[in-house]
């Protein structure tokens, strides 16, 4: 039996039909998988794209609001969205229009243009923290602000919780495993030993946060308002209030990356619930799908950055080890602006919301219809169910709730009936272009599958 009552053999039996199914289904796809193989490293142009739960990459030819359609003419409702990425639509007519007016103005110059000033007043004015810089993924904004944390405090330690993600940023990839702090698994070429200036934390532990932090040695606490990539764990009530009180108190600055909990507004948690975080990040929708991310600081941290620039660079030219060259560039500024205006408005969320709210509703009807000890979680926009009776309270009880096997063959029943779900656990999202109509089917589709699951003998 798997915890969640389903039997393994069930889960297999059915994965198996919809394999079959799938290749039946997608002759295209199958062929350009294969001939991917002969170009690309493990057939796909970035490895996360062979991780899906289809047996080989679904190629898709093209996307528009909240649908997609594969190669081989099937269409989908998508509720990943490019895991956030494409949290607005894809090509939301805007950011079409904003791509074709900037297309013949040039695309990268390494200098700013009007947009970069605009843009810096949107996010102040939307954000509430006064300064901004612009850099090419949240992963790069994470990295900066990693190091203007180090800088400014002097201390080296970077504190954050037990299955978090930040991106590939290396000094995030530790876990907290029987009280220590150890490498996360599946590091590859890892040549630094992590666990000397990062400590991992379970997620929820006031105590735990107040003992890692009065080791006196941290820079910065990073950590996602709720967590989102080990399923979604929210936070406790006053559980990061206690991070912002904590930080300060022992000196340490806080890091709010807002990458995918921007789904819960229009300024994020850190202005639905008041954080007042020294630095704000946010990458992926940022500009509309366009490679891009930006971080915010207060007026102490823009001043400490200043004196940290002006002592890192007195005795020689030197780099500051932060920036891209195509960061900033003028495409990048200008689908920032358009989207900032146009597209990632409070209406927009006036839409999503409510969306994301039926579906959790829908979760719960199943989990109810199927007598399955299944929770679900919501945050804005977004909305998962997990494994578990209760909504977990760290990242390890997320963790534990995990059935790879079971989450891969749901989400492929769904694919082979044109439903696309994020990958990797059991979450989805609503753009401006979700129906109500796309989220019942969604709700339908997964009944059918869970109907037939269970019908199947274990
Ligand atoms: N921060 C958070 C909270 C994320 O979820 C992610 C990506 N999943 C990132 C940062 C990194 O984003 P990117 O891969 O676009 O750099």
């Amino acid at each position: 039996m798997t915890a969640s009552g389903i039997a393994e053999h069930a889960v297999e039996t059915f994965a198996a039909r919809e394999r079959q199914r799938f290749l039946e289904q997608n002759p295209k796809s199958v062929a350009l998988a294969e001939r991917a193989r002969h170009s690309l490293f493990g057939g796909v142009p970035m490895h996360w794209m062979a991780d899906w739960s289809t047996p080989c990459p679904l190629f898709v030819e093209r996307a528009q609001g909240a649908r997609f359609h594969d190669v081989d003419g099937h269409e989908y409702i998508d509720f990943c969205l490019g895991d956030t990425g494409s949290m607005f639509g894809h090509s939301p007519a805007p950011i079409a229009r904003a791509l074709a007016e900037q297309a013949g103005n040039g695309l990268t110059t390494m200098l700013p243009g009007e947009d970069a000033v605009v843009a810096g007043e949107l996010l102040a004015g939307r954000f509430g923290l006064p300064y901004w810089q612009v850099t090419a993924t949240a992963t790069d904004a994470n990295r900066y602000v990693l190091r203007w944390a180090r800088a400014i405090t002097g201390r080296k330690v970077l504190l954050v919780f037990d299955g978090c993600y930040h991106g590939t940023v290396d000094d995030v990839m530790v876990r907290h495993r029987d009280g220590r702090t150890v490498h996360r698994s599946g590091l590859v070429g890892q040549a630094h030993d992590l666990t000397r200036y990062s400590r991992s934390i379970p997620f929820n532990d006031i105590a735990a946060l107040e003992a890692a932090l009065a080791q006196g040695d941290v820079c910065a606490l990073l950590c996602e308002p709720a967590m989102t990539n080990i399923g979604m764990v929210l936070p406790e009530p006053g559980f990061l209030q206690k991070c912002r009180e904590l930080t300060r108190r022992y000196g340490s600055l806080l890091i709010v990356d807002e990458t995918h909990t921007i789904s819960t507004g229009i300024g994020g948690c850190t202005k639905l619930w008041g954080l007042d975080p020294d630095f704000f990040v946010l990458g992926k929708p940022i500009a509309g799908g366009v490679p891009c991310g930006v971080f915010g600081c207060s007026a102490a941290m823009a001043d400490a950055m200043s004196q940290a620039r002006r002592h890192a660079s007195e005795h020689s030219h030197g780099h500051s080890g932060m920036g891209t060259t195509l960061s900033a560039n003028a495409l990048a500024m200008h689908c920032m602006r358009a989207n900032l205006e146009q597209v990632m408005t409070q209406a927009a969320y006036d839409h999503m919301l409510p969306l994301a709210a039926r579906l959790a509703e829908g979760f719960r009807g199943l989990i109810g219809k199927h007598g399955l000890q299944w929770s679900v979680t919501e945050l804005g926009a977004r909305c998962e169910f997990q494994f578990c009776p209760q909504p977990p309270k760290t990242g390890a009880e997320a963790e534990a709730a995990f059935h790879d096997d079971l989450q891969m063959a749901l989400h492929l029943y769904l694919i082979n009936r044109g439903i696309l779900i994020t990958p990797f656990h059991n979450m989805t999202l609503c753009c401006p272009d979700t129906s109500e109509a796309d989220a019942d089917r969604l709700i339908a589709t997964l009944d059918e599958a869970l109907t037939e699951l269970l019908a199947i003998p274990g």
